[in-house]
């Protein structure tokens, strides 16, 4: 059976105790299981290699752990990571390698695929094998269309998006194997060092790229996101926007979905006063469940949409939150 590398890239165990426990982050778990279905999953790890994680990582049915024996991976920015990935993978022969889908996924598969000579695949929404090639599959042009596409290259680097499968721990654990890797970094990936971070302030509210929920508000809240915050407090979700909204200044561009924006990709993104404009659905056409919410039964959203409600987002949004609020009771 072919390895196929997971990058598994700083573990916060404070964020993601809030998402089910263990130190890995969802997106881990997800590419876990991928990889798994495609192979031998072959674990490599940016940080700290501790027995919790080591453990974590045989539940998902990984052999073989990988870490660099330089600890302080995590004072620099992607270039030496992009490093330990690629000599990993060639000290393991991988068929693949999978990378989260992210600015920073990108960019280490990007050099990942440099230094392998690796054709790389992104916004990838599954993997699988057919005939034993491992193949990407991708939803393009505002979901119209799924593109399956194979690296013709003996390594494949792919970019998977959040939350376009659903993670599941192994049938039978495994024991996970820690190997460390002396990692020739490249003069200038030490180039640049972290001085210091500084943790945005919470808002309670899960990151949009990791949520399973997403409620976006665009023109339509006309300033208010009040009750598009309430619907997502309620249903714990992340808080997206259409540019038009961030544009305006309602909410923080970092909230935009869209082109030039966030992708996001949740179990269930509900669409409130966004017209859906092909830029707005290129960051969120691939979500599992769609719901909209739009006074203009026109509206090209619902061409895309699972469900559609036709009506004024301030009377409809209010009796989502009572509705919700009372099969909780
Ligand atoms: C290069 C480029 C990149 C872009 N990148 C992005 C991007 O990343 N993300 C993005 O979103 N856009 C992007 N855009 C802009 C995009 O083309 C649209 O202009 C934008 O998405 C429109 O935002 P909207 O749907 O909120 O507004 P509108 O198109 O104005 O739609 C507002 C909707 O709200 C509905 N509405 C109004 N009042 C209510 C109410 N009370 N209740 C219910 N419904 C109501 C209306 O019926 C309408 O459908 C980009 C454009 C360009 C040219």
């Amino acid at each position: 059976m072919s390895a196929i590398v997971v990058f598994i890239d700083q573990i916060d165990a404070d964020q993601t105790k809030a998402q089910g426990g263990g130190l890995l982050h969802p997106i881990h778990h997800q590419l876990l299981t991928l990889a798994r279905g495609a192979g031998e999953p072959v674990a490599v790890v940016a940080g700290p290699v501790g027995a919790g994680l080591v453990a974590e990582l045989g539940g998902y049915g990984v052999t073989r752990v990988l870490h660099s024996v330089q600890p302080e991976l995590a004072d620099y920015l992607v270039a030496p990571k992009a490093d330990l990935v690629a000599q990993a993978a060639a000290a393991v022969s991988a068929a693949a390698v999978l990378v989260d889908n992210g600015p920073q996924g990108k960019e280490i598969a990007a050099r990942v695929g440099v230094a392998l000579d690796a054709g790389v695949i992104t916004d990838a929404v599954s993997v699988s094998l057919d005939s034993g090639a491992l193949v990407a599959h991708k939803s393009v042009l505002a979901g119209s269309y799924t593109v399956a596409a194979r690296a013709t290259s003996a390594v494949a680097v792919i970019c998977v998006k959040t939350h376009s499968v659903e993670a599941a721990p192994a049938a039978t654990p495994a024991t996970a194997a820690v190997e460390p890797l002396d990692v020739a970094f490249a003069p200038a990936s030490l180039g640049v060092r972290v001085m210091r971070r500084t943790p945005r302030e919470a808002s309670g509210r899960p990151e949009l790229e990791d949520a399973r929920i997403v409620v976006a508000g665009g023109r339509g809240v006309d300033g208010n996101f009040g009750p598009v915050e309430e619907l997502a407090d309620v249903l714990g979700a992340a808080v997206g926007a259409s540019r038009a909204a961030t544009d305006a200044g309602w909410i923080a561009h970092t909230a935009q979905v869209g082109q030039t924006g966030k992708t996001v990709s949740p179990q269930l993104y509900i669409s409130v006063g966004i017209s859906g404009a092909i830029q707005q659905k290129a960051g969120m056409q691939t979500s599992k469940v769609i719901v909209a919410v739009n006074k203009d039964s026109e509206s090209p959203i619902f061409e895309i949409a699972d469900f559609g409600i036709v009506g004024d987002l301030f009377a409809v949004l209010p009796q989502a939150v009572a509705e919700i609020k009372k099969r909780r009771a």
